[in-house]
């Protein structure tokens, strides 16, 4: 598949700040990429590197296969920053005057007013728009031009429900017509509704990255504990879907790759003898795995 973007070994620093740390990363044609960290995780750093709005101290990026420059600009299109346009004019005229600067045509301002919802309020000032339409008419301003990839920054911050699930069905729209999508965020829920593939980034760093449906799979966990500890430990160890484990006292918990059965669990524990004499399942929230992946990490 056609790499889109590699990024090798990235660093930024702010003085003292370390915003991005040795990053790298790559995404294909195709995949809605979503950039996954908590505040000040660097994602924002990331992204103005790419777009070139500032310069890596250390580090590489090449866009289709080839350093940045002209013709890479003209096949991305973003949304940095909050919506910006002039009040007083309408979407027609705002997206002229965002054609003329990009020197497009205006042959396009249909298309990506239709797309983003915004056709029926073409000739409405800016002004009276709600934050959700100001929001959906920086992404057709971005979409100018049909852009192969497009990067959204945090693109349902600040908007309300409904909102948010029109910016998100947006952006599954803009995907399914093949555009790439690069878009960070902080929240997990959003990357797992959106994204196919994901990079979490802990100060810096990248920790991990590979398809949702892998990387921010949640697996339960359990605790167990055997008379013989040091036995279930090795036994658990050789389970065919083992993760990891922590030891606590007399106590084991452990994690298990895919999602395993109680009954299951202690039918291969009795079968390799050993009988527990504790098992709890432990179900985890969305939030709480993404915090333990934040943690375990550090
Ligand atoms: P957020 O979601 O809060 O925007 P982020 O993941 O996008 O966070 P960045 O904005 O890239 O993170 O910030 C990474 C670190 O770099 C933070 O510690 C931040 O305070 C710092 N930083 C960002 N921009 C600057 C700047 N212009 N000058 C100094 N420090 C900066």
């Amino acid at each position: 598949m056609e790499t889109i973007l590699s990024i090798n070994n990235i660093s930024k620093r702010y003085g003292k700040i370390q915003a991005v740390s040795d990053l790298s990363l790559e995404v294909k044609k195709g995949q809605v990429f979503g950039i996954l960290g908590p505040n000040g995780s660097g994602k924002t750093t990331t992204l103005s590197v790419i777009l070139e709005l500032i310069k890596a101290n250390k580090g590489s990026f090449q866009w289709f296969g080839l350093p940045p420059g002209k013709e890479s600009r003209k096949r991305i299109g973003s949304v940095i920053e909050s919506p910006n346009f002039f009040p007083y004019l309408s979407p027609v005229v705002n997206l002229k005057i965002v054609a003329d600067i990009k020197d497009l045509g205006y042959d396009d301002i249909d298309r990506v007013l239709n797309l983003t919802g915004l056709y029926e309020r073409r000739n409405t000032k800016f002004k009276t728009f709600s934050f959700g339409m100001k929001q959906r008419l920086a992404v057709a301003s971005a979409l100018l031009g049909n852009p192969d990839v497009l990067i959204l920054d945090e693109p349902t911050n600040g908007l309300d429900p409904q909102g948010i699930a029109h910016i998100r069905e947006l952006i599954l729209l803009i995907a399914s017509q093949g555009t790439t999508i690069i878009m960070a965020s902080h929240l997990l829920d959003e990357v797992q509704k959106i994204c196919s593939h994901v990079a979490v980034l802990s100060k810096g760093k990248n920790l991990f990255d590979g398809k949702v449906s892998e990387v921010l799979a949640i697996s339960d966990s359990f605790e167990l504990s055997a008379v013989n500890i040091d036995l279930l430990t090795k036994a658990v160890a050789a389970h065919p879907v083992f993760q990891s484990l922590i030891s606590k006292d007399e106590i084991i918990q452990v994690y298990f790759k895919e999602t395993v059965n109680p009954e299951e669990l202690n039918r291969f524990f009795f079968s390799q003898g050993i009988t527990l004499t504790h098992l709890t399942e432990r179900k985890r929230s969305l939030e709480q795995h993404f915090l333990e992946l934040l943690d375990n990490n550090k």
